[in-house]
């Protein structure tokens, strides 16, 4: 006997009848034999709206209240399903996080899961009931409710099937897997039928939305295998899991891209062993993440830094860096935020040469100038004019061979 837990999230869930059928989704699980425990994102957009309320009261609400605002979503999506449930035939329970003690850190908006209570939940599953779990939320050591950032749902359902020990945990949403790239922008676009934790770490790090970047940190972190599959259409979606070593792995797996990014050059650094540090030292302090960092030597000895950052960080960032680059005689700053990222993952890039350059021979055949590129093991991401972006990936996705 198998034990499964399944995350719906908010599509699936968006109304009366889509609750009813997935209702009819989780007991045909259960007709199979195997124990469940489901997860539920809420209703449609109805975070946003609860987002949209506070708005228009604060301009910054309290971020504990916010929790405790936001956390209703989920209130009302389980209960829905619990009962739809139960009106099927099949004994079901709702539990809101703190009913389960779904423990995380006391930051409010961005906590971290800590801890997933078993008892409880065990004893449902036990006794034969479903036990049907609020995603997003969970309760600090005060007791106080927190939620664990937009989307989090995917990473409350792999904190539960962690806990529960769960043999799978498969998340159904409105997209029927992970694709070699976007669909809507690459119509070739192939379903991937598996990809490695490392890789999907990579795409989701990369802009890949199917998933939440922390379900999958979690899930590798305990070897917990992640299935993506449509909650609307039929299919086995794709699996996410480790890496088999018997199993000789595609060159390149998929192409992540994100539109959300600005550049800030500084041209003519002294070249001291500082002059980096000093620069980004005033972008962390306002807590702004750095991404891609590339250093290169000019003329004369002088130093040229590049970094991007999110793009809402954009006028932020450009004014510390303003600030900073007056310091240095002789240095100018360049910003730029109509720049996307691209990048190509692959674990078989490890094994293989070549793929840098047929990723630069295809971007030079369009002309197009990469403005920053950044490595790791198995990925290349390039830094290009957003009005390109698209035009790259479909490119590069038929000179890869990925359809
Ligand atoms: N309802 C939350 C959100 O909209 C969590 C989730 O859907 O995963 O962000
Ligand atoms: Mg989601």
């Amino acid at each position: 006997m198998r034990t499964i837990v399944q995350k719906y999230g908010g599509t699936s869930v968006g109304s009366v009848e889509l609750i009813q059928r997935v209702a009819q989704k989780v007991a045909a699980v259960r007709e199979r034999g195997d124990r469940i425990a489901v997860v539920v994102s809420a209703m449609g957009d109805s975070t946003d709206r609860l987002v949209d309320l506070a708005a228009g009261i604060s301009r910054e609400p309290n971020p504990r209240e916010m929790d405790v605002l936001l956390s209703t979503g989920e209130q009302v999506s389980i209960a829905l399903l619990a009962m739809a449930l139960c009106e099927r035939g099949v004994p079901a329970r709702s539990f809101t996080g703190s009913q389960i003690r779904v423990r995380t850190t006391n930051i409010h908006r961005r906590a971290r899961i800590t801890d997933v209570e078993t008892k409880r939940l065990r004893e449902t599953i036990d006794a034969g009931i479903v036990p049907v779990v609020a995603g997003f939320q969970g309760i600090d050591d005060d007791g106080d409710i927190t939620t664990i950032g937009r989307g989090g749902s995917d990473t409350s359902a792999v904190a539960l099937a962690v806990a529960l020990k769960a043999d799978e945990c498969q998340i159904l949403t409105d997209v029927d897997g992970v694709y070699t790239t976007d669909p809507r922008m690459v119509p070739e676009a192939r379903l991937l039928k598996r990809i490695s934790f490392e890789e999907m770490l990579e795409l989701a790090g990369q802009g890949s939305r199917v998933l939440h970047l922390r379900s999958v940190e979690f899930a590798a972190k305990y070897n917990v295998p992640l299935r993506v599959l449509s909650s609307f259409r039929p299919g086995e979606g794709t699996l996410i899991c480790k890496e088999d070593p018997h199993v000789e792995a595609p060159l390149i797996s998929g192409i992540a891209f994100n539109r959300d990014e600005a550049q800030l050059t500084i041209a003519g650094l002294p070249d001291t062993p500082d002059c980096v540090a000093r620069v980004l030292k005033p972008i962390s302090a306002a807590n702004i993440e750095v991404d891609m960092i590339v250093l290169a030597t000019a003329r004369d000895g002088f130093k040229d830094l590049s970094f991007t950052v999110h793009r809402d960080d954009f006028l932020e960032a450009q004014r510390h860096a303003r600030h900073v680059t007056s310091q240095f005689s002789g240095a100018t700053l360049t910003a730029d935020d109509k720049v996307a990222k691209l990048a190509v993952v692959g674990v078989g890039m490890r094994s293989h040469a070549g793929v840098a350059t047929q990723l630069f021979e295809s971007l030079a055949r369009q002309g197009v100038k990469a403005q920053l590129i950044s490595t790791s093991e198995i990925k290349i991401s390039v830094l290009v004019p957003e009005a390109v972006l698209e035009s790259c990936i479909r490119c590069l996705h038929k000179d890869l061979r990925l359809a």
